[in-house]
C-alpha cells in the first residue's frame, strides 16, 4: 500500500442552493481514498459505527480502498450537518456529532506502520498525532489538513502538529484564521516563516497556490458551468495530490506543480454531484481529458507563439 489516511468516514446532512440530500456518504477520508484511488492503494484508518451501510462499505471497496482498519464500533458513525447560501466556497456547519469518534484509539496493522505516504485528514489533531506517532518507518512524505473547528478548539495539538508534517494543505479561510493575516498570500508566508516547509492554500473557485522555500506555483480552478455539492472538495484536492505524488514517487518541484493540477482535477469532479455520485464514477479518459483542459487553459508565452511583453522605451 502506497498510501494511509487516517479521517473521518461520515453521514453528512448537506443543503446548497442546488437541493439537498440526508445522510450521505462522506467525511475527509472518504472523499481523500477515492480521489487517491485512481493514483495509488490507499488504506483508511477511520472508525463507523452499528448503523453504517453495507452500501457504503462496497462503494469504497469498489475503489479498490483497504478497509481492514476500518473499525466498527458500537453507537453511530460520525454526523456532519451543513450549509451552503450564495457563498459556495464557505461550508456554514450546522450541527457536529462526534459519535464514535469520541473513543476512538487509531491502531495500525504492520504493513499501514510503514506506508511511504501518509495524509492526516481533516480530523481531531489527537487522532492526527496518534497515527503519526504509531509510523514504525519515517514515511516518504507526511501531509495535513485540518478546520476551523480543531483550530479554534485544540491550536496548541496542531502547532505540535505541523512541524512533523511535509505539507500542510489547507483552505484560504483557515489559513488566515491560523495567522490573522487578512490575504492568503501573507497568511502563507507567515505559515512558511513558523517553520512549514511546504503549504497549499486551496481557494474554492479561485482555485490553489502552493508555497515553499524555493517557489511558488498557482493554478487557476476549473471554471465549471454547474456546482452542485462543494462538500469534499478540498479532501478530493488532496487525494489527487497526494495521489499524484505516490504514483510518481517524485516530490521535485515540477512533480508538485503537476500534483496541484491533480489536486484541481479531483476536486474539479468532487463538486459536479452530490457527495461521491460522480468522484467514485470516474473513468480514466474523464480524468486524463480534464488535466489536458487545465494545461490548455493555463497555458500562454513565448513558446505559443506570442512575443515577449512588448513594452515601449521610455
Ligand atoms: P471539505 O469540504 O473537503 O472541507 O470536507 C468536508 C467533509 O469534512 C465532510 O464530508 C464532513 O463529514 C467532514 N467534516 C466536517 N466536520 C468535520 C470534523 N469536525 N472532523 C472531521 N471531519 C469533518
Amino acid at each position: 500500500m502506497k498510501i494511509l489516511v487516517v479521517g473521518s468516514v461520515a453521514y453528512d446532512s448537506i443543503r446548497t442552493p442546488k437541493g439537498r440530500r440526508d445522510r450521505q456518504l462522506g467525511g475527509s477520508a472518504s472523499y481523500f481514498s477515492v480521489a487517491a484511488s485512481y493514483f495509488a492503494e490507499v488504506s483508511v484508518v477511520a472508525v463507523v459505527g452499528q448503523d453504517f451501510h453495507p452500501r457504503d462499505t462496497r462503494l469504497l471497496e469498489s475503489r479498490g480502498i483497504d478497509l481492514s482498519t476500518l473499525e466498527r464500533a458500537q453507537g453511530n458513525t460520525f454526523r456532519w450537518t451543513g450549509q451552503y447560501k450564495d457563498d459556495l466556497n464557505a461550508a456554514i456547519t450546522l450541527d457536529t456529532q462526534l459519535n464514535v469518534f469520541e473513543d476512538f484509539r487509531p491502531s495500525l496493522n504492520p504493513a499501514q506502520a510503514r506506508a511511504p505516504y501518509l495524509f492526516l485528514a481533516n480530523i481531531d489533531p489527537a487522532h492526527q498525532h496518534a497515527v503519526l506517532d504509531a509510523m514504525a518507518d519515517s514515511p516518504r512524505m507526511v501531509a495535513c489538513d485540518t478546520m476551523n473547528l480543531w483550530i479554534d478548539t485544540a491550536r496548541p495539538e496542531l502547532e505540535r502538529l505541523f512541524p512533523k508534517t511535509d505539507a500542510l494543505l489547507i483552505n484560504e479561510a483557515e489559513a488566515k484564521q491560523l495567522t490573522g493575516n487578512s490575504t492568503f498570500a501573507e497568511a502563507a508566508h507567515k505559515l512558511l516563516d513558523s517553520g512549514i516547509h511546504s503549504l497549499v492554500i486551496k481557494r474554492g473557485e479561485h482555485g490553489a497556490a502552493l508555497f515553499n522555500r524555493d517557489f511558488i506555483f498557482a493554478t487557476p480552478a476549473m471554471p465549471l458551468s454547474n456546482v452542485i455539492d462543494p462538500t469534499g472538495a478540498g479532501d478530493s484536492f488532496a487525494g489527487g495530490f497526494m495521489g499524484y505524488l505516490a504514483a510518481t514517487n517524485d516530490q521535485r518541484p515540477a512533480a508538485l506543480r503537476t500534483a496541484v493540477v491533480a489536486g484541481s482535477v479531483m476536486a474539479s469532479f468532487a463538486v459536479e454531484a452530490f457527495g461521491l455520485e460522480r468522484l467514485a464514477d470516474l473513468s480514466q479518459d474523464d480524468i486524463r481529458e480534464r488535466f489536458d483542459e487545465f494545461i490548455r487553459m493555463t497555458r500562454f508565452g513565448p513558446e505559443e507563439g506570442a512575443s515577449q511583453l512588448p513594452l515601449l522605451n521610455f
